[in-house]
Parts: C-alpha cells; structure tokens; sequence
C-alpha cells in the first residue's frame, strides 16, 4: 500500500472523498505558479482538520496549511505532503465580537464586518488571501497590524491537539508570529472590534481599496511585497520600505523569464504568463544580490516557499 493510500485509509468516508490528488498549485496560489500538490485536503472546520491533520501523522506524511495561498512561492515539482486546504468561511457577529473561520477572505470579512456596523478592520481593505493566512502572517499595512484585534483562537497544535488560546499564544511581531514558527495551525479566529463611527471607515476602506488599485498588481499573479521591510533604525523608528532600495538598483527593469519586476512597485514579482518557480527564485535571488552589493543590507523574505518535502508550515 502506497504512503497516500495509507493516509486515505485512516479517513472516515465522508472526509476521504473530499481528498483531491495532484491538484497544480498554480490553481491554488495567487502566482500561478507550482506542479501537483498529491493531496489536497480541504477542511470546513476545526473537525475535519482535525481529522486530517491525525492522518497525515499516522501516516508519516508531512502537512503544509493553505489558505488563499496568496503569500507562496510554489515548487514546479509541487509538493508530496498533505495539502490542508483552510476552506471554513463563517462569521458570527456577537456585540463587538467576531468569531470567524480561518478560511474566510480577509477583505469578506472586513466588508461583512463593516457591514454589520463594527469598526477597526478598514486598515486590511484589499489584502488578499484568508483570516488564517493574515493572523498567522500578522498581516498589515497602513499602521496596523491584525494581531492587534485578536481576542482568542481555536489553533491545531503541532502535535495535533485542537486548543482554546488567547492572543499570547500567537506571538504576534511584524508580519510573522511564533504560531507559524513552530507549526501551529489557525483554525477560528475570536476578533474584539468596537461600534464606531462608521462613516470615516467606511472612507477610510473605499481610499485603502483605490490606493490598492493605483499601486499594486490587482489583475496580474503575484505574491505581494517579496521583501520584508527593514528594522527600524532606532527603537520605535519607522520601517524603511524594501521597495526603496530595489527601486534604486534599478529593480523595475529586471526580468528572468516570464518573472518580471512590477513596473509600479520594486518590490513585487509579477508572473508574466508561464513563469516557473525557477524563473522567480533567480529573479528574487538577483534583486537580493544588487541590494546586498549596493547597500551591504541583507534583504529577507517574506513570501513563503512550498517545496516537494517541505513540513509543517
Ligand atoms: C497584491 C497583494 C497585496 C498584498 N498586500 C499585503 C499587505 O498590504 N499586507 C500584508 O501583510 N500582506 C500583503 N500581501 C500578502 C498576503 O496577502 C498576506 O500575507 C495574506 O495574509 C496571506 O494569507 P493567505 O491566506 O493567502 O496565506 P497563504 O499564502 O495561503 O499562506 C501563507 C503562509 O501562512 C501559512 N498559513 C496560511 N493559513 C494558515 C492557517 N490557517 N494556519 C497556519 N498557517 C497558515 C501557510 O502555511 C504559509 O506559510 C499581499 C499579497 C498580494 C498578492
């Protein structure tokens, strides 16, 4: 019996005709790059995660958590492990208070939450990707970080326990948190949001959502900003923008094959039509090494990467 056939066996019914097998994970990356993914579990809720997540151990296979796969750099050999698939999109409004599944899009919940009259999630207008992907990025933009607005969570340990936490167990820094780190899956979210004034929130997100717009690659595949930004100089400095720096090696103009530097914005790699992770991985490497030879600054990234054998998130 095959290692796949093996982990297919420990799923009940139900759970194993959910299982899709060599999926590309150019369908399922907002780079549209990357070959088969061999299992593609897609989980609703923390149960059937849960479950999944039991059986991979089982079987002895590794397992990697996607959300909307909107901040992955996809290997063209794809990946042998268990792909869950973060797929639950409720959300309960209750008072201030957001309970919310990992799978949600982030700007849905964001709009939802508007809607409804709650006031603190403008700042993530147009941030793709899910609430999963987002908490455990400690995604941000425009002074704000989601971590801020985090009540408690329902998590999968990396020894396959599902756990009530509250915000400590995140470890919230910038755009990363030690849940990640350490292999922890983000399975419901509780956010703590405030009934305020709408109106200039309102505002607020139509102005974040143009900006998008007029800045970012909206219709062509890419993975957001490929650098972290740096360290503020001194203890509660501001961030200098990776972008700067690549915009004044010339970035703009680089290209390996179909990856192509966004003319707009030096930070972020555009795929062109049928780049390869090859293709995006020399790219990167090559806007890497003009900073380093120009500014002695090493940059780090911020996309991640999903290789054949990679292991827990
Ligand atoms: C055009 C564009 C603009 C962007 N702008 C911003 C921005 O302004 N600010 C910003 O912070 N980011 C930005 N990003 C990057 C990206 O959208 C965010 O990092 C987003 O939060 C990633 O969410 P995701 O669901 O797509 O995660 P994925 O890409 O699916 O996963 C990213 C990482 O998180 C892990 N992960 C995902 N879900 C879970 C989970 N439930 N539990 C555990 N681990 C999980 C994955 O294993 C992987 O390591 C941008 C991206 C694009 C394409």
């Amino acid at each position: 019996m095959s290692i796949e056939d093996r982990f297919l066996d420990r799923l009940p019914t139900a759970l194993r005709d959910r299982v899709r097998r060599d999926v590309p994970l150019r369908d399922l990356t907002t780079l549209r790059v990357g070959g088969p993914a061999a299992l593609v579990c897609p989980a609703d809720n923390p149960e059937q995660a849960h479950r999944f997540h039991e059986a991979a151990g089982a079987a002895g296979l590794p397992l990697f958590a996607l959300g909307g796969g909107s901040n992955v750099l996809a290997d063209d050999r794809g990946y042998g492990g268990v792909l869950l698939h973060l797929t639950g999109r409720t959300c309960d409004m209750r008072g201030d208070a957001v309970t919310v599944s990992a799978g949600l899009g982030l700007d849905d919940l964001v709009a939802q939450t508007l809607g409804a009259g709650l006031t603190g999630l403008e700042f993530a207008s147009g941030i793709p990707g899910t609430v999963g992907g987002a908490l455990v990025g400690n995604a941000g933009c425009y002074g704000h970080e989601i971590g801020e607005y985090v009540r408690e969570a329902v998590i999968l340990t990396p020894g396959g326990a599902l756990r009530r936490v509250g915000p400590e167990a995140f470890g919230f820094r910038y755009r990363g948190t030690a849940l990640r780190d350490e292999g922890g899956i983000l399975l419901e979210a509780v956010l703590q949001l405030k009934r305020g004034d709408l109106a200039p929130a309102v505002s607020e997100r139509a102005a974040h959502l143009a900006d998008r717009l007029a800045k970012h690659p909206v219709t062509e595949p890419s993975a957001g900003s490929w650098f972290r930004n740096l360290e503020p100089l001194e203890p509660g400095g501001r961030r200098r923008a990776a972008g700067e720096l690549l915009d004044q090696v010339g970035a703009k103009a680089m290209r390996e094959g179909d990856a192509a530097v966004f003319p707009k914005h030096a930070n972020i790699i555009i795929n062109l039509g049928r780049a390869g992770s090859g293709d995006i991985s020399r790219l990167a490497s090559r806007m890497q090494a003009a900073v380093r030879e120009r500014f002695g600054v090493e940059l780090q990234p911020e996309v991640r990467t999903l290789g054949p054998g990679a292991g827990a998130t």
